[in-house]
């Protein structure tokens, strides 16, 4: 049994292909529309400020008689679509993030949000699970403010769940034993089994994935995760999230803001 901290790793993200964007663009007649250089704008401004120029066909003046002036700055222009909740239009982006050592805590709620993710989890019916590991949440870490009660109160919790998992890795080798699971050859049958013995493991135990997430489906789960009300694991886990993609599409994101500790954004429902 051993204690670990969540890590996120942004792995991956849509990728634009500029010289088929000139086309499309040259194609519609949107010749003097310049692409800005490819280190002058993220992928999400770049597809965002696209996609959502084409539904207006503001390129530029003149080419909708309609529209006389358009905006030429792309975080401006961006600010004005999650300003009025032009929200589809941030759909077109998927940035994909690999996150370890959260428990199945987080990871039940984290895949109830399915409305533009895609999830790959790691399997307890295929993993073996010799070595737990679990992390400690804040709620339990000794604090600065914490009075004496408090301190001993979790210095007993943190005693009796590393009793926990340290008994559930008794447990588990026990049934490893009953089963003598050593010896089994075939693949087929060590699955069968690996899937039954989890029932005895505790939701807190650490596990992992790949996670995939369109901006507007980030935005709504950061929007919900990151506020007092949610679950502390997810809580954690979301705002280092949200603050990867601050950083990844500062136009994007760099609405939210924090309040008492909690990330919020000004523009809620988009
Ligand atoms: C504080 C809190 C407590 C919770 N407690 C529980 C609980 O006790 N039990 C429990 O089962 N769940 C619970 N949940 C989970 C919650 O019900 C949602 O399943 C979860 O938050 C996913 O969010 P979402 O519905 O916005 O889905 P997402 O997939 O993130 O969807 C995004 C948005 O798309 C729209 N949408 C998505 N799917 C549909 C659909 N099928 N039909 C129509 N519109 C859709 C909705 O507007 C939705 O908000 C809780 C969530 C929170 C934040």
């Amino acid at each position: 049994m051993h204690h670990v901290e969540p890590q996120i790793f942004l792995i991956a993200k849509t990728a634009p292909d500029s010289p088929e964007m000139r086309s499309w663009l040259d194609f519609i007649g949107a010749d003097e529309f310049a692409l800005p250089p490819q280190e002058a704008a993220t992928v999400g401004q770049l597809l965002i400020t696209l996609a959502g120029k084409r539904c207006y066909m503001s390129f530029q003046p003149g080419l909708n008689p309609n529209v006389t002036r358009v905006r030429q700055d792309l975080t401006d222009f961006i600010d004005n679509i999650l300003k009025v909740g032009h929200g589809s239009v941030i759909e077109h982006v998927n940035y994909t993030f690999a996150i370890e050592n959260v428990s199945r805590v987080f990871t039940a709620e984290f895949n109830r949000h399915r409305a533009g993710m895609a999830v790959s989890e790691g399997s307890m019916r295929y993993i073996r699970y010799d070595d737990l590991a679990y992390w400690i949440p804040p709620s339990i870490q000794d604090g600065d403010d914490d009075t004496p009660e408090i301190r001993v109160a979790k210095e007993k919790t943190r005693a009796i769940f590393n009793r926990a998992f340290s008994q559930m890795e008794e447990n588990y080798q026990e049934l490893l034993a009953v089963w003598d699971y050593e010896s089994l050859q075939k693949f087929k049958d060590k699955k069968k089994l690996t899937s039954l013995f989890r029932r005895i493991i505790g939701m807190g135990v650490a596990t992992g994935g790949v996670w995939t997430g369109n901006l507007r489906a980030l935005r709504h789960i950061f929007t919900m995760r990151c506020d007092p009300a949610a679950e502390e694991e997810i809580c954690y886990v979301a705002s280092m999230m949200l603050q990867r993609m601050m950083e990844a599409e500062p136009a994007v994101f760099g609405d939210f803001y924090q309040e008492d500790g909690y990330w919020k954004p000004k523009y809620w429902k988009i």
